[in-house]
């Protein structure tokens, strides 16, 4: 038998770190210590957006509406109701040539705040709340969190509110109930154990000292509030407050190699995109970032990617670059190509029966690429062509960018997708592409840091290609 016949046919499945130099380790490091401050004070859409376009600022981009016309090499983006942020450098090439499209969300699975959310119960004073996105209800109690948004009062004045991320910050919790008494819930299924309508937060309990007074513990909270936002209990109408993990970004593992923090669905692949894009100058294809919101319920709304202000945006750069016929934004997008930058649920030894073990994707192995995605029968999958596909393998094949393919699950278990399908709607050329994590959805999800630093160099590399 030939000697290396192993080598020559077989696909390499070794871990990323057995082929890591010491340079490499050291910028993977470094890197992912730039990650981990970023997350931590990007919980929310908003915080993310907030921090992208500061990071972009500083980077020479500047907001659209204050450009009138584009040049190549410009760099310019469009905030979108402060809760998402598209983001181009134009390229050598016409637009019409195609856009070079990375696109991933900022939005998180969370609690958001009812809009009549404080009450009062026994002399304790709660908020209600309504879950936002895909959640496993028992996993966000007993869980330290913070509140996160904004309350903008009828006067248009914006209030910010982050509290519980600071250590001499209160925070706020879920209560459960003590194993003695749990009899009847611990037989229920996981799902039902916990209801939604119970995730209440605990925010209070001492009285006001007024007798005459029905709630005295929700009227001292709103007193608080009062003298610290100036608000009154009709301005929750008016706000958008998420409540999110109060737990810092962590490395984990006595060898420091992982990420544990809350949000890396999808801040992880909306990071390095953004720090991708960050050393783009001069491209022959004009590079694009999309951080979106509202991934997590759909796309929908007018932030979300589902919106046509993606397009307009589109067009603005058309209209400013002076490239205007008919039609020709339809031409941009049938010539453009996109990563659809997102997370994938990685193989858990823990839960190896819900995995295809040869079509999983797996931690520490490198960006993964999802030819296609939906449930059952390939129902409501973008699936990328084998054309298209072959691009992009030989684009990391090319940078020595280590890659795997993958589909989420087992068949038949589940499923999913992301906006993959919303821009090949429009002709995009699109491949879902990512990196594994674990606990996804979870409030601590896990990732590995060689595949956050290899998303970071394979969208860099994406960026860069002709
Ligand atoms: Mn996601
Ligand atoms: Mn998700």
């Amino acid at each position: 038998m030939e000697e290396n016949l192993e080598k020559k046919l077989m696909r390499k499945k070794e871990s990323g770190w057995f082929t890591t130099d010491d340079e490499r380790f050291k910028q993977i490091f470094e890197f992912c210590d730039g990650y981990m401050k970023f997350l931590n004070i990007s919980k929310t859409e908003r915080e993310f957006a907030f921090n992208a376009k500061k990071v972009a600022e500083e980077n020479g981009f500047r907001d659209i509406n204050t450009i009138q016309t584009l040049t190549e090499g410009e760099k310019v983006y469009y905030l979108n109701r402060e809760k998402s942020l598209y983001l181009a450098v134009i390229g050598k090439e016409p637009l019409e040539r195609g856009l070079h499209i990375i696109g991933s969300h900022i939005d998180s699975p969370r609690l958001d705040l009812k809009p009549n959310p404080l009450y009062e119960d026994s002399e304790l004073a709660y908020f209600n709340t309504h879950y936002y996105g895909g959640i496993k209800k028992y996993q966000w109690t007993t869980i330290p969190l913070s509140i996160h948004g904004v309350i903008i009062k009828a006067n248009g004045e914006k209030i910010t509110v982050n509290i519980g991320e600071d250590e001499n910050d209160p925070i706020f919790t879920i209560t459960d109930l003590l194993p003695h008494l749990a009899k009847d819930q611990a037989s229920k299924r996981l799902n039902e154990a916990i209801e939604g309508k119970n995730l209440n937060i605990l925010v209070g309990s001492i009285p006001v000292l007024d007798k005459s007074v029905r709630e005295k513990v929700k009227l001292n909270t709103l007193k608080i509030l009062n003298e610290k936002y100036g608000i009154t209990e009709d301005d929750f109408v008016s706000s958008e407050l998420e409540l999110v993990p109060s737990f810092k970004a962590r490395s984990l593992g006595f060898d420091y190699a992982m990420v544990a923090a809350y949000g890396q669905d999808d801040k992880l692949c909306s990071y390095s995109a953004l720090r991708a894009l960050m050393e783009i100058n001069n491209p022959e294809k004009t590079a694009v970032c999309i951080l979106t919101d509202k991934e997590e319920i759909g796309s929908v709304g007018n932030t979300g990617m589902k919106s046509h202000v993606f397009d307009y945006f589109i067009s603005e750069l058309l209209n400013k670059k002076g490239e205007n016929r008919p039609s020709l934004l339809e031409k941009v997008f049938c010539n453009s190509k996109m990563l659809s930058a997102d997370v994938d649920g990685g193989f858990d030894p823990v839960y190896s029966n819900v995995f295809d073990i040869y079509n999983s994707s797996r931690l520490s192995k490198g960006i993964i690429l999802n030819k296609y995605t939906g449930v059952r029968g390939k129902s409501g999958a973008s699936d990328a062509n084998a054309e298209y596909v072959a691009w992009v393998r030989n684009l990391f094949e090319e940078n020595n960018i280590k890659y795997q393919l993958s589909e989420l699950g087992e068949v038949d278990v589940g499923g999913g997708g992301t906006i993959a399908y919303m821009l090949a709607n429009k002709g995009v050329d699109v491949i879902d592409c990512g990196a594994a994590v674990l606990s996804m959805h979870a409030p601590y999800e896990v990732a590995s840091k060689f595949d956050i630093y290899e998303a970071f160099r394979a969208y860099k590399a994406f960026y860069e290609k002709n």
